[in-house]
This record gives structure tokens, C-alpha cells and sequence, in this order.
């Protein structure tokens, strides 16, 4: 574990202004040929229009006059805010359903930075023996542990249960030296509240088997259709970014489920989100009709047919008017079932079995969440062995992403990259369907993760290749190129 404390205090005071650029300072700069941010020095400051001239690392000539909105540091979108800054821009209030929540103080953009928060604490495995002194050092400082002690607990009031009593147990057993022997003395139910809050506030590390605990974000409220989402920064610095445009004071949520987990339906969401003690009132959950769940219609086998959550009932076909019996509902729910069990149990490895599955879902189910579930093994599977078969999947898989859940996410961005990746093995010519794909992907990235992320930078660059592709089917032989207006996405981190 490792106490972030000390950085804090060291960190806390940085500069909250604008910064005051100089000549020769290395900073990202936004090439309005594009959009994107290149690494770049500045060459002149004019504090008279804000603006600086920056010559760019590639040499290139045009664009140079930059203005101070459009220049950050290098560092600025990966290093941790300072405890202030991040409070200038948003506030943690207490709503009537939720308890308390966190708010923008400001207007952002999709893809913009709303704040980066560096860890409250980091428990890693290599660190689990010494796990007992730091948190015995922990408890010697009442700051820390009133913050953790704040956090959400669905039971403030709990119990202790048998293995906080159990570890408590152990340690008083243990023959501890005179210091470390304090934490014997933390009453169990006291135990128990520290436990529970790491385990409903904590992150996955995302190299390591630990856990990190954050400040404010733990403030954030889940929902399965977040307005924020997130990347690591620097020293497991928590980067949280619009993920749409918010009006100043919109809620800042995120998701607690993974982005395959969005793509499951209302009652599979709900389900997994009882890991955290809460029945989800997200705008996503309280549809009445859940359109991940689609059913063909049995009477002409053309209408796709959807459930009404509170009935439980199905709405009418839209292509024959016509609506299932209370019979045929019953029996209906009752297959549905059995196929989520059926997916849920199906070897990934065994792609033939799949196959069968599949073929015999596509009957009866059409926009499906188990079928996007299919279809990812099937274009995982394939993709070696017979790939327009696999591009084919790829495709159903982002054309459900899209009808379920059209928000950016990696997913989606990667499918679409992915599929570009085939493109250009297969159909080379088709450059406007390239593009398209790389296009979108790139997009979706920049949301998500910024422009100088190298996982944007990774479809950036390909769609820069495929547009400065001399395009041989171009019949008439005009230039459509508009290579002048991009360029790569330079990979290498700044030197300062
Ligand atoms: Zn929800
Ligand atoms: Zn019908």
C-alpha cells in the first residue's frame, strides 16, 4: 500500500493559473489542419492576442500560429490536479435518490478533461506483507482514515462479519511489535466500515492484481449510460473525460460494469450491479421497452419484437401488426432463457458448437444482446481462419453496438478499427470505406482517451496512409486527396 499523502502535500500548491508560456518551452499544440495536438516549441509569445508562434517537431510549416487555449503541457491531460483545481471544477452535492453525487462547475466538451486525480491509496500484491503496518500507520493519521471512513458503504451500520472478526482474530494472535500492535486495538464494526469502503469504492490497478482508491471519483455515481469515462494517466492518475457535452452543473457518472457489460440487457445489468447494493435508475434502465432484446416475430418472421419491462408482455410487430399470446410470451421468455444460459455456458475454444448455437438463435432472435456475445467469439475465432466470414460478425457486432447502445466506448472504436484492419487486406479500392472505418474509430478515441493517446494515435496514422494512397479506382483522375490537411500522430512521448 502505498500512502499518496506526501506527494499531495509536496503537489498541492501547483500553479492554478494560466500558465506563462516561453520561448523554447516543449508543449502540445493543436494543428488546425486536423484537430490534433502535436508535440512542438514554442518560437514566440505575443501576450498581446494570446497567441504563440510554435515551430513543430516535424518541420512542418503550416499552422504555427497558435492561441494560448490551444497549448497545453505536455504533461497536463496525464499528471494528477492538485486537491484545488480539481475542486474548481467540480462539487460533490447531495441529491434526494442517490446520496451524494458529483457536478461540473463547467461546461465541457465530449472528450474533454474534466479533472485528473492522482490515487488515494494503492494496495498492490508485492506489498500485501507489509499490508498490515501501513495500515497500521494509516490509522495513526485521523485525516486518512476519516476519508476512507466517508466513503459510500450501502451499511454504515454493519456488522462485523466473520472474516473482519476472523483477521482481527489473527492479528491479536500474532505477536506484533508494540507499534503495529494498535490496529488490535481498532474495534471490529470500526474494521468492517474500512473494509466495506474498499470494497465499493476501489478500482481494479490496471497492470497489477490491486486495488487503488480515489478521492473524488469515488463521489461519482454509476450509470449504464455514463457521461464520463476514463483512462490512466501517470502513476495510476485517474483521467476522467466528457464522454458527451455537458451543461455546467450535469452529473458526472461513470460506469461501474465493463463496456460488454453495457451491451447486456436492463435485467443482466441490474443483476451485476447488486455487487454494489443498488437497484440502477439510470436513464438506460428505466426504458419501458428493452430493445437489446429483440424477438422475431413468430407469425410473419420479419417483425423484430421487443418486451415492455413492466408488463413483461411483448409490443406489437411493427411489420404485421399482429401480437403474441399470453402463451406464446410465456414460451417465448421461457427459450430466451434457456439460450442465456446456453450462451453463458458455451466454450469459446469449441467455434463449431458456437457456430450450431448461433445458426439456431438467429431463428428466433434477431438484435439480441446473446448474439453481439456470439458474434464476438465468432469474430474472435474466425479471424485467423476465415476472415470475411470474421468481418461479417464484426460487422453485426458494431451494427448492435450502434442500435443498443450508440455512445463511444473501446469497444466500438476498436471494432471499427479492427474491421478497417481487414478492409485493407481485402479491398484495398475501397479507400472511401477505409477511411470511413479509421475515421470512426479515430473519433471515438480522441473521446475517449485525447488526441495525444496513442491508442487514437494507432488509427490516425492509418487513416493518414490510406488518404495519402495514391487511389487507382479513382476514375477520372482528379485529386480528391486532402493530405495537406492531415498528418500522422507523432507516438514518441516529449522530451522536455
Ligand atoms: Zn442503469
Ligand atoms: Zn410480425
Amino acid at each position: 500500500m502505498t500512502n499518496t499523502k506526501d506527494k499531495e502535500a509536496k503537489g498541492g500548491e501547483e500553479d492554478e493559473s494560466e500558465p506563462r508560456w516561453r520561448i523554447g518551452d516543449r508543449v502540445y499544440a493543436l494543428w488546425a489542419g486536423n484537430n490534433c495536438y502535436y508535440v512542438s516549441t514554442i518560437a514566440e509569445v505575443s501576450e498581446a492576442d494570446r497567441t504563440v508562434v510554435v515551430t513543430w517537431d516535424d518541420a512542418d510549416t503550416s499552422h504555427r500560429r497558435v492561441s494560448f487555449d490551444q497549448v497545453m503541457r505536455p504533461s497536463d491531460e496525464t499528471t494528477a490536479w492538485s486537491r484545488a483545481r480539481i475542486e474548481k471544477r467540480a462539487t460533490v452535492r447531495h441529491t434526494k435518490q442517490k446520496g451524494r453525487c458529483l457536478f461540473t462547475n463547467e461546461a465541457c466538451e465530449p472528450g474533454q478533461v474534466v479533472f485528473v486525480e492522482r490515487p488515494l491509496l494503492v494496495a498492490l500484491p508485492a506489498v500485501a506483507p507489509k499490508l498490515w503496518e501501513c495500515l497500521q500507520k494509516l490509522h495513526e493519521e485521523p485525516g486518512d482514515i476519516d476519508v476512507i471512513r466517508d466513503k459510500y458503504v450501502p451499511e454504515p451500520d454493519e456488522e462485523p462479519n466473520e472474516d473482519v472478526i476472523r483477521i482481527l482474530k489473527a492479528l491479536q494472535d500474532a505477536e506484533l511489535d508494540g507499534e503495529s500492535n494498535k490496529i488490535c486495538k481498532l474495534e471490529a464494526k470500526s474494521f468492517q466500515r474500512l473494509v466495506s469502503a474498499w470494497r465499493y469504492n476501489s478500482f481494479g490497478h490496471h497492470k497489477e492484481d490491486g486495488l487503488v482508491l480515489y478521492n473524488r471519483i469515488s463521489m461519482c455515481a454509476h450509470s449504464c449510460d455514463p457521461t464520463c469515462c476514463w483512462s490512466y494517466g501517470d502513476e495510476d492518475a485517474f483521467v476522467l473525460r466528457s464522454r458527451m457535452a455537458l451543461e455546467k452543473g450535469g452529473e458526472l457518472t461513470i460506469s461501474y460494469l465493463q463496456d460488454e457489460d453495457l451491451l447486456k440487457s436492463t435485467s443482466v445489468r441490474q443483476q451485476k450491479l447488486q455487487n454494489w447494493k443498488f437497484t440502477c435508475m439510470c436513464p438506460r434502465c428505466s426504458l419501458k421497452v428493452d430493445v437489446g432484446r429483440g424477438i422475431r416475430c413468430q407469425r410473419c418472421k420479419v417483425g423484430v419484437l421487443y418486451p415492455q419491462v413492466p408488463t413483461g408482455g411483448f409490443e406489437t410487430c411493427k411489420v404485421c401488426g399482429s401480437s403474441p399470446s399470453s402463451e406464446d410470451t410465456q414460451m417465448l421468455l421461457n427459450m430466451e432463457e434457456e439460450y442465456v444460459a446456453r450462451v453463458d455456458s458455451l466454450d469459446k475454444k469449441d467455434l463449431d458448437d458456437v457456430q450450431t448455437v448461433y445458426q439456431a438463435a438467429l431463428d428466433i432472435f434477431e438484435r439480441h444482446w446473446i448474439l453481439y456475445v456470439m458474434d464476438t467469439i465468432l469474430w474472435e475465432g474466425q479471424r485467423q481462419k476465415n476472415i470475411m466470414e470474421a468481418m461479417e460478425h464484426q460487422r453485426r457486432r458494431i451494427d448492435f453496438h450502434q442500435h443498443y447502445y450508440f455512445r463511444p466506448t473501446f469497444i466500438l472504436a476498436w471494432c471499427h478499427e479492427e474491421l478497417g484492419d481487414c478492409m485493407v487486406q481485402q479491398f484495398p479500392s475501397r479507400k472511401w470505406h477505409l477511411m470511413q472505418e479509421f475515421q470512426r474509430a479515430y473519433r471515438m478515441l480522441a473521446i475517449l482517451c485525447g488526441t495525444t493517446h496513442q491508442y487514437t494515435a494507432s488509427p490516425y496514422n492509418k487513416l493518414w496512409q490510406v488518404s495519402s494512397t495514391n487511389n487507382s479506382a479513382n476514375a477520372n483522375g482528379a485529386n480528391t486527396e486532402t493530405s495537406e490537411s492531415r498528418k500522422p500522430v507523432a507516438q514518441v512521448s516529449i522530451s522536455m
